[in-house]
């Protein structure tokens, strides 16, 4: 993307001076800076096993996972692929990567075969660490994956079956033996996955310095936004494959010094009793789950009275659920957080999490983080508006990512040669310095948070033989926010019905891409050059 020649660009910052970041360091000694002053509390709480993992002891099995990678033939640049449901496992495995110098790249578990190849093959990854329960879905013998035992290394946090070797390997090397490696900040460690703004997932390489910088935005300094403190017990429900989890909630809480209660996955009454139990006073959020704690009548039988922050974000959090979530929480400050993976993720946080905390209104994405800029331009232009004037927002700063991985045309229309990332998002900066996000104008899908790729969907609906054209956008829906439904042209003389093709897809993916309508139609409505009209199909599907 080039940029406009305007001068008259507006840039908003945090309402929060910057501060120093220690960029300078790799992510795992920045995390683990302070250790020694929170060495014996508590930092990972496993929800399902109720064990609990001090700093010293999460730092010192870190420590042997990277020497047990190392053991295994894991150097510096190398990607290994984390395929787990929240556990200490998880953390032990990233956090041993980044002190390698290798890169992890986090995957969906109940991602199909192929979903999860895609990925693996595309990071070039050499491990998976992963559950014995998903073991079959990499024995998967399509021709063109890679086989298990001969193209890569399987390890298994519980009983590995043939041909895997147990966690043990790895937590059971001695620390003496981490290879002595030199990491420079701009230097990958994480590699999630993300269709960005168009298009099929793609890396998005996430350097030390950038997660470094990301969350020292929200925890570090006089005034931190995210005010995290070392009495804090902060809830991980939110799955850590997803950048927001691992870097709010995570990376967050290791340099914060607070406990981190691991919870494999979203069960109500699991997490209410947990949340009592274990006096959880920050949780972070998506909006599907605020509706639950919100609506759910079993809430009213758990004290909930240790919550003191809940932060909600991946997806917009409508009015009327911030305040009926309010009313069951009345003594917590209650605010969103607006991320994207390759920004990081955080572009903006409520302040209202600040030690001093700033009134913050309904609705807002609080204000730009520190150390960073954001501006907000007219999609068609490019020029930069002022206050209250909608448009795409733009984020600036060193905690965006470096690049798509392999993809160079990718990253420059994603990231100007100003150094803008370019978000697809449609907002508004309020006169109180606030976000506002109001629309979309990218293709991806948000369904609870989780990404739909429609060009994903729509590959796999051309490849049907008696599909000839496709287009997938998303609908409103008042649980998941939005889902993903498609409008077919069945090829000339083929009978198709809406349930073949629903299962023909559900058959193909993880359960959040599934369709959950099909319109058959007799074209899609394209650009001149080729692009479908997606804005057309939406305004179709609204009068439908
Ligand atoms: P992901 O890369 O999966 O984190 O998805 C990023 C996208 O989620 C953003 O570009 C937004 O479209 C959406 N999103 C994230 N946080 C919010 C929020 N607080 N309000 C509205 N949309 C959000």
């Amino acid at each position: 993307i080039s940029p406009p020649q305007n001068s008259d660009t507006h840039i908003f910052r945090s309402k929060l001076p910057d501060i120093p970041i220690s960029s300078h360091l790799s992510l795992h000694a920045y995390c683990f800076e302070n250790l020694l002053s929170f060495a014996d509390r508590p930092c990972l709480i496993s929800g399902s096993t109720g064990k609990i993992y001090s700093f010293a002891e999460t730092h010192l099995i870190a420590q042997k996972t990277a020497a047990g990678l190392s053991n295994l033939g894991i150097k510096k640049g190398d990607v290994i692929m984390i395929l787990l449901q929240n556990c200490p496992e998880f953390v032990f495995s990233f956090m041993g990567a980044s002190m390698l110098g290798a890169v992890t790249t986090t995957a969906n578990p109940f991602y199909t075969p192929n979903e999860i190849f895609k990925q693996f093959t595309s990071s070039r990854a050499k491990l998976i660490i992963t559950q014995s329960q998903y073991v079959d879905k990499l024995r998967d013998s399509q021709e063109n994956h890679p086989k298990l035992g001969q193209d890569f290394t399987v390890i298994t946090i519980d009983d590995p079956p043939e041909n895997c070797l147990h966690f043990s390997v790895l937590s059971s090397a001695s620390e003496s033996e981490i290879p002595d490696v030199t990491i420079h900040p701009d230097d990958p460690v994480a590699l999630p996955f993300s269709s960005g703004t168009t298009g099929l997932p793609k890396g998005v390489i996430l350097t030390h310095k950038s997660l470094i910088t990301s969350v020292a935005q929200q925890v570090d300094g006089e005034n931190p936004n995210l005010y995290l403190k070392e009495e804090d017990v902060v809830l991980c429900v939110l799955p850590l494959f997803h950048i927001y989890s691992l870097n709010s909630v995570l990376l967050c809480s290791l340099r914060a010094g607070a406990a981190v209660l691991l919870m494999q996955k979203f069960e109500i009454g699991a997490l209410l009793e947990l949340i009592q139990r274990h006096k959880v006073s920050v949780a972070a959020v998506v909006p599907p789950l605020v509706l639950a704690l919100a609506k759910n009548p079993m809430v009213a039988g758990f004290d909930l009275s240790s919550i003191r922050v809940v932060l909600s974000g991946a997806a917009p959090l409508g009015k009327d659920l911030e305040d009926a979530l309010r009313s069951r929480v009345p003594q917590a400050i209650l605010g969103q957080g607006y991320g994207m993976t390759e920004a990081g993720p955080v572009l903006s946080m409520c302040l209202g999490f600040a030690k001093q905390p700033f009134p913050t209104k309904s609705g807002s994405c609080g204000t730009v983080v520190r150390n960073a800029e954001l501006k907000v331009i007219d999609p068609e232009t490019g020029c930069s508006l002022g206050y209250n004037q909608p448009g795409e927002i733009c984020i600036r700063g060193q905690q965006i990512m470096k690049g798509y991985l392999n993809d160079p045309e990718a990253t420059a229309n994603t990231i100007d040669v100003e150094g803008w990332l370019h978000t697809g998002d449609i907002g508004y900066v309020d006169d109180d310095e606030e976000v506002f996000i109001v629309d979309r104008v990218k293709e991806i899908i948000k369904f609870k948070g989780f990404q739909v790729p429609p060009a994903e969907l729509e590959a796999l609906l051309i490849n049907h033989p008696s599909i000839a054209d496709a287009a997938v956008v998303p609908q409103k829906d008042e649980v998941a926010g939005e889902v993903p439904v498609a409008f077919v042209v069945p090829s000339n003389g083929f009978e198709l019905t809406e349930e073949a093709v629903k299962e023909y897809i559900a058959k193909q993916v993880v359960f959040y891409k599934k369709l959950h309508r099909v319109y058959f139609v007799h074209a899609i409505p394209k650009s001149p050059s080729g692009k479908i009209l997606r804005k057309d199909l939406k305004a179709k599907l609204a009068t439908t």
